[in-house]
Parts: structure tokens; sequence; C-alpha cells
């Protein structure tokens, strides 16, 4: 008989339908495949969305989709045929996974780059997520985690949008001896790890939000050795370095924001954008001197979207040398904590939060 584990179950499409439930694991292995307990969820504005009915679907033939995509794991038994892993290893999954066609993108790994858009992802798109006690999952589909990272390995995918984002601005910015000053818009969870991620670069990092300069978050960016400006005192155009950004990481998104962090560039800057947001908003822009500047000052905006393999190895990593460099610091990003049966409380969220978890072993 198959074991059941709880979890928190959504069903797509219908506002406020996410209930504690429970789903079978199955338990007999096959080679290649980990069974995992789930050690912590983080919860972000994607899971807010599929609550609200906005966004999210369940696996073919289900009704209900298990909830989360931000996760820790621990391998409770590793299959035959996966020698990387023991039982205790922590790991994190992988959120997006190939489409059934394999496209060009999808083929080499670049998922993130999927060119059907039939990509599936962890509790959100078509495969269960992580919401749950136990699970199996292939070993390719997980990324080992450090022992010493601990439950901060939670925040390894937020970690790897604010890679990918920055890998694809550093592919265009290539002025010698630069970049050397950051801009981050929004102090949120990925705003948070974008700053650590530029400063751990060597960067000299501003980062925007509309919380008072004595908000916890204010006092992160400070301890981390950035400059926190408080936009609604004083806007960042004028607090920042005289020359401009040379790299600007926007995770608002709001737009008229990503307009003004573009205009904010320096010479040869990139602006990189990881931020959605639904509706519409019209907006007066002089697209004349946009363009003229951007092609007389070689700048360039680009987008990104979720992470390859390779972002959540150099997330994983950088996350270990956060620890050393900026001690105390990441245990500051996780805000709030709350077991499965809070998952209610766990969508609610105050401004001062940054990153809130449901524990769950
Ligand atoms: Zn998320
Ligand atoms: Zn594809």
């Amino acid at each position: 008989m198959m074991p059941n584990t709880d979890a928190i179950l959504v069903t797509p499409g219908e506002k406020n339908s996410f209930r504690q439930g429970s789903v079978p694991v199955v338990d007999d292995l096959r080679p290649g495949d980990l069974l995992l307990e789930v050690v912590a969820v983080g919860i972000c504005g994607t899971d807010a969305e599929i609550c609200e009915g906005l966004y999210g679907q369940a696996p073919a033939g289900h009704e209900a989709l298990v909830l989360g995509h931000e996760s820790l794991c621990r391998v409770v038994r590793a299959g035959a045929d996966t020698a990387r892993f023991k039982a205790g290893d922590l790991v994190v999954p992988i959120v997006r996974r190939p489409c059934p066609e394999r496209c060009p993108a999808c083929a080499v790994g670049r998922w993130d780059e999927c060119m059907t858009g039939h990509y599936q992802e962890h509790g959100i798109k078509a495969l269960d997520g992580f919401l749950r006690g136990r699970l199996v999952l292939e070993a390719d589909a997980v990324v080992p985690a450090p022992a010493a990272l601990g439950e901060l390995g939670v925040l390894t995918e937020p970690l790897t949008i604010v890679e990918k984002a920055l890998e694809r601005a550093l592919q265009i910015h290539t002025a010698p001896g630069h970049p050397q000053t950051g801009l981050v818009t929004g102090a949120g969870p990925v705003g948070i790890l974008a700053a650590l991620l530029l400063r751990s670069r060597g960067l000299d990092v501003y980062v925007v939000d509309r919380r008072p300069a004595d908000s916890p978050k204010a006092r992160l960016v400070e301890r981390m050795g950035g400059h926190y400006v408080d936009d609604s005192q004083t806007p960042f155009e004028k607090a920042g370095p005289p020359g401009g950004f040379d790299i600007g990481l926007e995770a608002t998104g709001y737009a008229p924001l990503v307009f003004r962090a573009l205009s904010a560039l320096a010479q040869n800057g990139v602006l990189a954008l990881t931020g959605v947001t639904g509706g519409h908003h019209t907006l007066e822009v002089d697209v004349n001197l946009m363009n003229s500047t951007m092609v007389l000052e070689n700048q360039a905006m680009v987008g990104s979207v979720n992470a390859a393999r390779a972002h959540y190895e150099r997330a994983v990593q950088d996350l270990a040398g956060f620890q050393l460099q900026f001690p105390g610091l990441l245990e500051q990003v996780i805000t709030a904590r709350h077991p499965l049966a809070e998952f209610e409380q766990a969508l609610q969220k105050d401004p001062d939060d940054i990153k809130t978890i449901v524990t769950l072993g």
C-alpha cells in the first residue's frame, strides 16, 4: 500500500481553493530515483497568485495541484544509480523541467529558454510542488546543497533568478574595469539576494525601496555594505553615483520604475528585468531620447526568466559564500516561518517581511 503525506493542494483557477490534504508517496524507487523529505518551502508572489486563482495548472488528469516551488529537501533513501547521493544529504529540486518535445533549448538543459512554452514547473505548471512531506524525484532533477547551509538552502531558487539575470547582464557588459556600480530596485527576497550577489562581486550597490531608512530591509542593506535609498523620500537618481549605474537588476516588475532605472544607467550600462506585474499601465516616454541615449551610450535592457541547472549550482555555492562573507545576514532574509498547518498565515505578508518559509522537516 502506498503511504500518504500531508500536502497543500489548490484547484488552479479557483480563488482561495487552497487546503491541507494528503497525497500518496510512491515508495519503491526506480534506478536513478531519490526519496526525499521536504525540509522547507519558500513562499512568494507566484504562490499568492496561484491561490488567487490567477495562475497555475494541475498535472494532467488531476483536479488539484500540490503548491510550492522554492524548496529544500533531504534525501531519505537513494535508489540504484544515484551514487552522488546518500541518506541525509540536502538537495534543492529544480523547478522547471524540459518540454515533452525536447525543443533545441530543452534538449541541452536550457529549459529556461524553452521554445515551445510546454515546459513544466513544480508547484506552478503541470507538476506537483513541494508543500508536502515526502516525494520521489529523479536524481538529475535536483542539485546537492552543502550541509553547512542548513535551512538557508531554501533561498537557492530565488537566488537562481538573480544568477541568470546577472549572467545575461554580464554577457553584454564587457567594458574593461567594470562593472563597479549596481542598482537593485525592490528590497524583497530577489532584490536582497541580488544586492548580496553584487556585493560579493565587489560592486558598490544601491538598493531602492519605499520602506523607511530605519526599517529592517534598510538595515540589512547597510549591513552588507550597500546603500539603501528610500525612494519615497529621495529619488534614487539623485542618491546614486554621479555617473549612473553599470548594472541594474530590476526586481519589482513596476514598469514606471523600469524606465527610471533605464535612464539612470551609466555609459555601457545594462539593466536586467526579472519582475512582472499584470494589468495595464500607460506611460509617456520620450522614445527619441531613450533610443539615442541607448545607442550613444552602448546601453542594453534585457529580460530574464527562470534558471537552468548551472544557475542552481552557482546559487548554492554563492549562498555558502555569503555565509562566510556576511556572517548571520542570510538568516535575516528569512523573516517568518510557519508549519504546514499554518499555510494560510504564510500567505500574509507584512511590508517589513522579506522571505516567509513553511517548515516541514
Ligand atoms: Zn517563487
Ligand atoms: Zn522546450
